[in-house]
C-alpha cells in the first residue's frame, strides 16, 4: 500500500522503517529541508496547508496518517474527503486544544486535574476558585515539551502568568503526583485493540528524558485502569492507530493529562523491548492489516539523546543498548535520537541506562 504521512520527522522515519518490511511505500508532506524521514520515501516539500502539496500527497497515497499533532486539522479534513485518514481528524482537533481534551476526559468519566478556561483577566478568579493554588497556567494550543506553561503559587503569580501567556489559556490544578505514566494502545480496523504495558516517564525541563517499561512496580489494577482510560477515548473518537495517553499516578489513582493521537516518544522502547513496536502496529492499523499482539519478554528503558549525541560506536558497545539516530543536525534541546536498553532483569537494564546517561549527559 502507498502510505502518506503528514510530517517527516523522526516519528515518520520510524513509521517507515517498520512499515516498509510490511510491503508499504511512503510519502511525506514536510516543508523542512532534509527531514529525518527523507531517506525512507518521497518527500513533498510543501507547507502542511499547501493545496498543491496536499493534492500531491492524496494522489500518492492509499492511506494517510500523521506523525505530528500540530498539523492543521483542516488539512487532515481536506485529505479525509479524498483518501482514508487515520486517526480521524477529530482526534487531531481534540488533541490540539487542551480545553477540548480535558472536557472530553470529564465527559468520559476519566479523572483529570480540575481545570477552567481563561480568556482574559476576568476569568482568573473563577479559574483559581476551580483549581486552587498552586495552579498550572497553560496555553490551550501549540504547547509542547513543557513550553507555554507556568506554575503559579500565588494569585499574583497567576495574574502575571496570564499577562505573559496572553489569551486562549487554561488553568489546571497542580497535581503532586507520585510519577508520570503513559498508556499506549492500538486500535485496528477489525475492532481489535492491543495495549503495551504502562510506561514510567521521567522529564527534565519539560522534555522526556528516560522511560522505563513496564513501569517499575506496575500492578494489574493500574494496568487495567490505564487500558480502560485508553479504551474510552478510542471508542469516543472512533479511532484507528496508536494512541498515547499521558497520565499522572497518585497512589492507586490515574489522572489523564493529555493525549497524543499518534505514536509517542514514551513508546520508542517498543522497537527493542516488544516483538511488535508501536510503529508497526500504527502502520498495521492504518493499512487495515491485523494488529500484532505485542509480547514484552522483559524490562526495557529508553533514553533520549538531546542536543548532542555521543559517539555512536561507544554507545553501541554498551551491553543491551540499541542506538536509534534520526539523522538530525545537533542543536540545543533537539531530540537527535534515542537508545533503548533491554536486559534479563531490571538491574541489568539500570546498569545500561546509567552507562548511556553518563555518556549522553556529557554531551548536553
Ligand atoms: P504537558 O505539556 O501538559 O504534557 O506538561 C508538561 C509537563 O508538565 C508534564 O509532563 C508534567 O511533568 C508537568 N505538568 C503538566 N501539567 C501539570 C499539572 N496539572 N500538575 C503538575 N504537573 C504538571
Amino acid at each position: 500500500m502507498r502510505v502518506g504521512i503528514l510530517g517527516g520527522g523522526q516519528l515518520g522515519r520510524m513509521l517507515a522503517l517498520e512499515g516498509i518490511p510490511l510491503g508499504h511505500r511512503f510519502s511525506f508532506l514536510e516543508p523542512a529541508p532534509d527531514p529525518p524521514a527523507g531517506a525512507l520515501g518521497q518527500v513533498i516539500a510543501q507547507p502542511y496547508d499547501d493545496p498543491g502539496g496536499l493534492g500531491r500527497l492524496a494522489a500518492a497515497s492509499d492511506a494517510v496518517s500523521f506523525e505530528f499533532e500540530n498539523v492543521p486539522a483542516a488539512s487532515a479534513r481536506w485529505l479525509a474527503a479524498r483518501v482514508p485518514v487515520h486517526p480521524r481528524p477529530k482526534a487531531l482537533e481534540v488533541a490540539q486544544d487542551r480545553l477540548a481534551e480535558k472536557t472530553m476526559f470529564r465527559e468520559l468519566g476519566i479523572g483529570t486535574p480540575a481545570f477552567h478556561p481563561i480568556d482574559g483577566p476576568a476569568d482568573l478568579e473563577p479559574a483559581l476558585a476551580a483549581t486552587g493554588l498552586p495552579a498550572v497556567i497553560k496555553t490551550r494550543r501549540f504547547g509542547y515539551d513543557g513550553k507555554g506553561q507556568e506554575v503559579a503559587r500565588t494569585e499574583a503569580a497567576a495574574a502575571a502568568a496570564v499577562e505573559r501567556l496572553g489569551s486562549g489559556l487554561i488553568a489546571e490544578a497542580f497535581v503532586d503526583f507520585d510519577r508520570e505514566l503513559s498508556v499506549l494502545a492500538a486500535a485496528g480496523s477489525d475492532g481489535d485493540r492491543v495495549f503495551y504495558p504502562l510506561t514510567e516517564n521521567r522529564h527534565q525541563d519539560g522534555i522526556l528524558r528516560v522511560s522505563h517499561a513496564p513501569a517499575p512496580g506496575l500492578t494489574g489494577p493500574i494496568q487495567a485502569a490505564g487500558e480502560e482510560i485508553a479504551t474510552r477515548i478510542l471508542d469516543c473518537l472512533g479511532y484507528l492507530g496508536v494512541l498515547a495517553v499521558e497520565l499522572f499516578q497518585c497512589g492507586n489513582a490515574l489522572l489523564a493529562n493529555e493525549i497524543a493521537p499518534r505514536v509517542h516518544n514514551s513508546g520508542h522502547w517498543t522497537l527493542d523491548g516488544a516483538d511488535a513496536s508501536q510503529f508497526e502496529n500504527h502502520i498495521r492499523a492504518v493499512t487495515a492489516f491485523p494488529l500484532a499482539v505485542p509480547r514484552v519478554p522483559g524490562p526495557a528503558a529508553m533514553i533520549n539523546l538531546i542536543g548532542a549525541a555521543p559517539d555512536p560506536a561507544t554507545l553501541a558497545s554498551i551491553p543491551g543498548a540499541r542506538l536509534h539516530l534520526y539523522g538530525k543536525a545537533p542543536r540545543p534541546g533537539r531530540k537527535l535520537g534515542h537508545v533503548n536498553v533491554t536486559g534479563a532483569d531490571r538491574e541489568a537494564v539500570m546498569r545500561g541506562v546509567e552507562a548511556v546517561t553518563a555518556l549522553a549527559g556529557k554531551c548536553e
